[in-house]
């Protein structure tokens, strides 16, 4: 078996931002060698998702409007009261920190409108880590 490892970073402009990865993950998929197996895709944040979803202009906007109405800044949160980004937490929370994708013959197994999508939650933030881990034969 093997388990390739890799990092790369992305800088967020705005409060609230969907940033598209999926070049970046597929091209450390096919980096790693691994033909079957699994990607992990993680956020080692707590105030920023992983997800898939479709890359179109609306549906970010939607995504993020959604997540606005879910997780309202400013909200009474006791976090609030020493970082203001209570509600980013919580978004992380719920929504998530990391993604498990198949790999089969050597590239993401997702399907034609799953982009891979880091949403900023608390930025701008001039450097976001994404750590992919890829494991298989
Ligand atoms: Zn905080």
């Amino acid at each position: 078996m093997k388990v390739h490892v890799e990092e790369f970073h992305v800088s967020t402009k705005a409060r609230e931002e969907v940033v598209v990865v999926t070049d970046k993950v597929e091209s450390i998929v096919a980096r790693s060698g691994v033909r079957n197996g699994i990607a992990l895709i993680y956020v080692p944040h707590a105030t920023a998702i992983i997800t898939a979803n479709e890359n179109e202009p609306g549906l970010k906007e939607d995504i993020l409007n959604k997540l606005r109405s879910l997780f309202p800044r400013g909200a009474g949160y006791r976090h609030d009261e020493i970082d203001d980004n209570a509600n980013a937490h919580l978004a992380n929370l719920f929504v998530g920190f990391h993604l498990v994708m198949p790999v089969v013959d050597g590239r993401l197994r997702r399907g034609t409108w799953q982009e891979v999508m880091l949403v900023e939650m608390d930025g701008p933030r001039s450097r976001r880590s994404v750590i992919v881990v890829v494991l298989g034969e």
